[in-house]
């Protein structure tokens, strides 16, 4: 059996799940590629939590993790299910740290918006693996690092972030697809991008460290997180693709990528 790609999908606003742009085109084209994975172990900057945690529900709810949006949105189900397998895999292969169990959480936005469009018949399990807020960039790389045997055992894993988030700069008359980017956001994404298609996972989750544009690009990590998780799944030399490689409002980059396809 061949090897799964890995995906990063830069998701973001909610509103992308029942909407028609280009940004869904992108995701639907890429699916359009991939073959039907046994399941799929998803890293979303929405969940955070105190440690690693993966989700074992027999059918996870769909999380509407957002406020200030149309009714559509909240009504939108998910009903993918879940994979016990896959999360007691997942706690029995990673030895760099623990990972429990979390019978609670579902699937939050970060993860249902973006693969929704992947595979819209929900018929694909998923498993989410939470974000541990206490460890560093090395540790996620490190933990990423043991999940890459996954694709072997065909799971599509995919991190869900964006490489530049800044929220509080972003110019919300602007939220259209495709903007020019401010500056700094260009140089940061510029600068991301590069550090990716190098392999550089060292460089990329040292990043903030080059100053003000990374941290403006980088406010709060977890956006960018998902990205160690990508990196650290692919192996040096495999086709890495962008996608979706443009903004919205000025400061929300949309830039996904595509390792192994
Ligand atoms: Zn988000």
């Amino acid at each position: 059996m061949s090897r799964q790609p890995v995906l990063f999908l830069g998701h973001g606003s909610p509103m992308n799940a029942i909407e028609e742009n280009v940004y869904v085109d992108g995701f639907r084209k890429i699916a359009s590629q991939l073959t039907k994975p046994k399941a799929i172990l998803c890293i979303s900057a929405h969940w955070e939590a105190s440690g690693s945690r993966v989700t074992t529900a027999l059918m996870p709810r769909t999380i509407h993790d957002f406020g200030g949006f149309p009714q559509a949105l909240f009504e939108v189900q998910y009903p993918a299910p879940g994979s016990p397998e896959l999360a007691e895999e997942i706690s029995r292969l990673v030895v760099s740290t623990a990972v429990s169990a979390d019978a609670e959480w579902g699937l939050d936005h970060g993860c249902w918006s973006v693969v929704k469009h992947l595979y819209p018949e929900a018929d694909v399990p998923v498993v989410q693996l939470s974000i541990d807020y206490r460890k560093t960039p090395a540790q996620h790389l490190a933990l990423a690092k043991e999940l890459a045997v996954l694709r072997d055992q065909n799971v599509l894993i995919i991190g869900s972030g964006n490489l530049v988030h800044n929220l509080r700069a972003i110019t919300w008359d602007r939220m259209e697809p495709v903007s020019e980017p401010f500056d700094w956001a260009a140089e940061a994404s510029e600068g991301m991008k590069k550090r990716i298609l190098e392999y550089d996972s060292e460089g990329l989750s040292t990043i903030t460290s080059l100053g003000k544009a990374y941290q403006l690009a980088i406010p709060t990590p977890e956006h960018f997180l998902p990205i160690l998780y990508v990196l650290g799944a692919a192996s040096k030399g495999e086709t890495m693709t962008l996608f979706n490689d443009s903004f919205v409002g000025g400061s929300l980059s949309m830039t996904s990528v595509s390792v192994g396809l």
